[in-house]
């Protein structure tokens, strides 16, 4: 991306909304940008947006990351978000040789200038069957984790090499949630502490889990704007161009735009039966919408995974909120009356603690 793209976002952004807004840098590589691009673009984006209070944000492999990048990202608190998928060897047999040891790298020379760096680990269908080594491996290096389930890939011609099921998927989450609360002072697991907060606040507060349409938007190298990073590059989901500053309604009323706002009218219909619809929403569209080539034939096919995690976290919250010991006058937060463990409110307590 060009500066120029970078000044039309701050002037097409500036007069589209006032809430505030977070920008991540995404896609590609965006370390290769180098670091002419970030001493220049930061400043931009932060002096041109400040009455929306931006903050920043960047997902990168880290490969590229040196004193002089880390050190402007520092500079305007830019969390880093990186992959690893576990131990050495799991990384490796799914990123590629050497994935491992460029990564660790670039993380050093990150927390050299105190950034803050969260890693996001993909389960495949080969990793699911070392998740405790993986676990073990986040809580000896005092890593939080944000998990990825394998998707079927839309490029290759055995979309289902990796992929993991929607079933497995929801074991793992409840695997997690147990080692969560397990493991309830020494590790994050982002998704579960999500999930939690999901079905006790009674709304979705991550994308995935809430009508993102109209709420986040992605800007391409060119300035095309998508619904989101993971339609960038697909022609047919360009809803307009920073350049041509759109407005909300013009973005809406764009091709992909009319079909985000179907996928949230067929959420409402298809899921009205749901007790999980409220704080689910259907889950992410482009895992509904892409895979059938832009057709709303279904909602997210992890709906399998999702209703049993939230499932199992009502059904636990549920059984500690109303059913403790008569001593506590049935109410006893935090304890799980038949593992005598720390409970879906001990999590709920920690996470509204911060
Ligand atoms: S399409 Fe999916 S990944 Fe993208 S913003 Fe919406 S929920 Fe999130
Ligand atoms: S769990 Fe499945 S049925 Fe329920 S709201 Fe989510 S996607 Fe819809």
């Amino acid at each position: 991306m060009g500066i120029q793209t970078i000044k039309d976002t701050v002037s097409w952004l500036s007069n589209f909304r006032s809430d505030p807004v977070t920008i991540t840098f995404h896609g590609g590589e965006p370390l290769l940008a180098g670091p002419a691009f970030y001493h220049e673009a930061l400043p931009i984006l932060a002096e041109g947006l400040k009455k929306n209070n931006p903050s920043f944000a960047i997902q990168t492999n880290l490969w590229r990351m040196t004193p002089e990048l880390a050190e402007i990202f520092a500079a305007y608190h830019v969390p880093v978000g990186s992959s690893i998928d576990g131990p050495k060897e799991i990384t490796d047999y799914q990123r590629g040789e050497g994935y491992f040891d460029k990564t660790m790298q670039g993380f050093s020379v990150a927390l050299n200038q105190g950034l803050e760096v969260r890693f996001i680990c993909t389960f495949t269908r080969h990793s699911v069957n070392e998740r405790e080594k993986i676990l073990q491996f986040f809580l000896d290096q005092g890593f939080t984790m944000k998990l990825h389930p394998a998707l079927p890939s839309l490029r290759n011609s055995n979309p289902d090499e990796w992929a993991l099921a929607p079933e497995i998927f929801g074991e793992l989450l409840v695997y997690l949630l147990d080692e969560s609360l397990e493991h309830i002072s020494e590790i994050d697991i982002m998704n579960i502490n999500d999930l939690v907060r999901c079905v006790f606040t009674r709304r979705g507060n991550v994308c995935t889990f809430a009508d993102c349409m109209g709420n986040t938007y992605a800007i391409g190298p060119d300035g095309s704007i998508y619904p989101c990073y993971r339609f960038v590059g697909m022609e047919e989901y360009v809803m307009g161009n920073v350049a041509d500053r759109p407005s909300q309604e013009e973005l809406d009323n764009s091709k992909a735009g009319r079909l985000m706002n179907d996928f949230k009218t067929y959420v409402d219909n298809h899921c009205a039966e749901c007790s999980h619809i409220q704080y689910c929403r259907g889950g992410c569209p482009y895992n509904a919408i892409a895979p059938s080539g832009g057709e709303i034939t279904s909602v997210d096919p992890h709906c399998v995974a999702y209703k049993r995690i939230f499932d199992e976290i009502s059904g636990r919250m549920n059984t500690e909120m109303f059913e403790g010991p008569p001593m506590f006058g049935g109410f006893n937060p935090g304890y799980n009356t038949q593992t005598k463990k720390p409970g879906i409110m001990a999590l709920m307590h920690k996470i509204a603690m911060r």
